[in-house]
């Protein structure tokens, strides 16, 4: 583990690949869960709460889906039957804990993690 990550890294804005790697990780061992609120099929917001992929201090946060792609339409069995829209969700670390160089009133290590979900 490198010096920038960690319970006691510096606070500074990261967005990395290695930590979207990472909280897939923390969700397949049932470290980070997500809950996602829905109507009519319409996804409106997802929340995470769990180990933060940087710091691994406990945080929550609550976001809201983008659909990057819709699925297309296409004919199965002569019934049009519609792929599944994959959906990006941008979470920020909020843990309480202390960080190095954060701002007063600023809560997290600074990690910003994208998750990519199919719903
Ligand atoms: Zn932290
Ligand atoms: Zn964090």
């Amino acid at each position: 583990m490198s010096i920038d990550e960690g319970p006691s890294c510096v606070y500074r804005p990261v967005r990395s690949m290695q930590f979207t790697k990472r909280a897939f990780e923390l969700l397949a061992q049932g470290e980070l869960t997500l809950k996602a609120w829905d109507e009519q099929g319409m996804l409106l917001s997802v929340a995470v709460s769990g180990t933060c992929p940087r710091c691994l201090h406990p945080h929550e946060d609550t976001a809201l889906p983008t659909a990057v792609g819709v699925g297309e339409m296409r004919e199965v069995d002569h019934l049009a039957q519609r792929l599944p829209t994959v959906h990006s969700v941008v979470f920020r670390c909020k843990c309480e804990e202390e960080h190095a160089g954060r701002d007063e009133g600023e809560a997290g290590c600074g990690l910003e993690y994208r998750l990519d979900f199919t719903g």
